[in-house]
């Protein structure tokens, strides 16, 4: 008989969800970077590799079919399609870092940042970030250059039912300016790891709301 060790209950998983071209990239990778001892989670994807993007570190590039068998055989936590693509969470390196007490950083969409968190209730942290109005947003996508005309109205479409259901996440932090938003990230990171159980965060401004 095996027995599966225990999740740590002080584990925890920061789930950070945001609609494209908010900044989620960029605050997830200055997190990991930083002394917060985060370990990434890294999905899998149908999606082609971008320029610049590294297999197993930004994401595990692989094959529909490879995709498929994932799901077969149970190795993900959950998964989800976006911009007709596959995206999933692979479950052995999460359950294990859980189970050495560690916290995980998951860069991941609303409808998969729900099903983590159905599997992980004491674990999971839920950070939202938002862009500061619509027509910022819209900028952003525009002057990135990586998406069509017609693409930029989808994701915006996306957006706004993701924006919808950000009450369902414990912060929400406006990215309006990409040092503040990591401070304020940093800051809900700093006091969920140091505390059990979080009452009242500091306000550093930029972080909405705990529920
Ligand atoms: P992108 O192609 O821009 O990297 O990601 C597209 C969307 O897929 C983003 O909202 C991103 O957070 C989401 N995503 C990335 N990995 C996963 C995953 O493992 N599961 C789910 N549900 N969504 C993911």
């Amino acid at each position: 008989m095996t027995l599966t060790p225990k999740i740590k209950p002080n584990s925890k998983i920061f789930i950070v969800s945001a609609p494209s071209g908010c900044g989620k990239t960029t605050l997830c990778k200055k997190l990991l970077k930083d002394k917060l001892k985060l370990y990434q989670s890294v999905s899998a994807t149908t999606r082609p590799r971008r320029k610049g993007e590294r297999n197993g570190a930004d994401y595990f590039f692989m094959s529909a079919e490879e995709f498929i068998r994932m799901i077969d055989t149970k190795e993900l936590l959950e998964y989800e399609e976006n911009f007709g693509f596959l995206y999933g969470t692979p479950k052995k390196l999460i359950e294990e870092l859980l189970q050495k007490g560690k916290n995980v950083l998951l860069s991941i969409d609303v409808k998969g940042a729900m099903n983590v968190r159905k599997n992980y209730p004491q674990n999971s942290v839920l950070i939202f970030v938002m862009p500061p109005s619509m027509d910022e947003l819209k900028k952003r996508l525009e002057t990135r250059k990586a998406d069509t005309a017609k693409s930029i109205l989808s994701r915006l479409k996306i957006a706004k039912q993701e924006i919808a259901e950000r009450d369902k996440y414990d912060y929400v932090v406006v990215n309006d300016s990409i040092s503040a938003a990591y401070k304020a990230m940093k800051d809900i990171i700093v006091l969920e790891t140091e505390s059990t159980s979080p009452s009242n965060p500091k306000n550093s401004g930029m972080v909405l709301r705990r529920h």
